[in-house]
C-alpha cells in the first residue's frame, strides 16, 4: 500500500513533494498525486503534512470520509 492524498483536505502546499525522498509525489494541476510504484512507504510525507491530507488507506472510503 502506498501513501494516498485526500483531495478534500489538501491545501497544495507542496510540503509533501519536498519531503519525499523518492520523488514519488508529483503535481497534477493543483493537486499532488502519489505514484504508488515509486512510494517506499517511509511516511515522511504524512509527517510533514499539516492538514492531515495523507493517509495509507488507499481506498475510496478514505476519500469519502476526507
Ligand atoms: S503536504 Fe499535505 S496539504 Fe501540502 S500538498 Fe502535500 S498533501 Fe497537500
Ligand atoms: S510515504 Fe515516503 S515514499 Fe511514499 S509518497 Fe510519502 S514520502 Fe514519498
Amino acid at each position: 500500500m502506498s501513501a494516498y492524498i485526500l483531495e478534500k483536505l489538501c491545501r497544495s502546499c507542496k510540503r509533501c513533494l519536498n519531503a519525499c525522498p523518492n520523488e514519488a509525489i508529483k503535481m497534477v494541476g493543483p493537486q499532488p498525486v502519489v505514484q504508488p510504484e515509486l512510494c517506499v512507504e517511509c511516511e515522511e510525507c504524512m509527517e510533514v503534512c499539516m492538514h492531515g491530507a495523507i493517509t495509507f488507506r488507499a481506498d475510496k472510503e478514505a476519500q469519502a470520509n476526507g
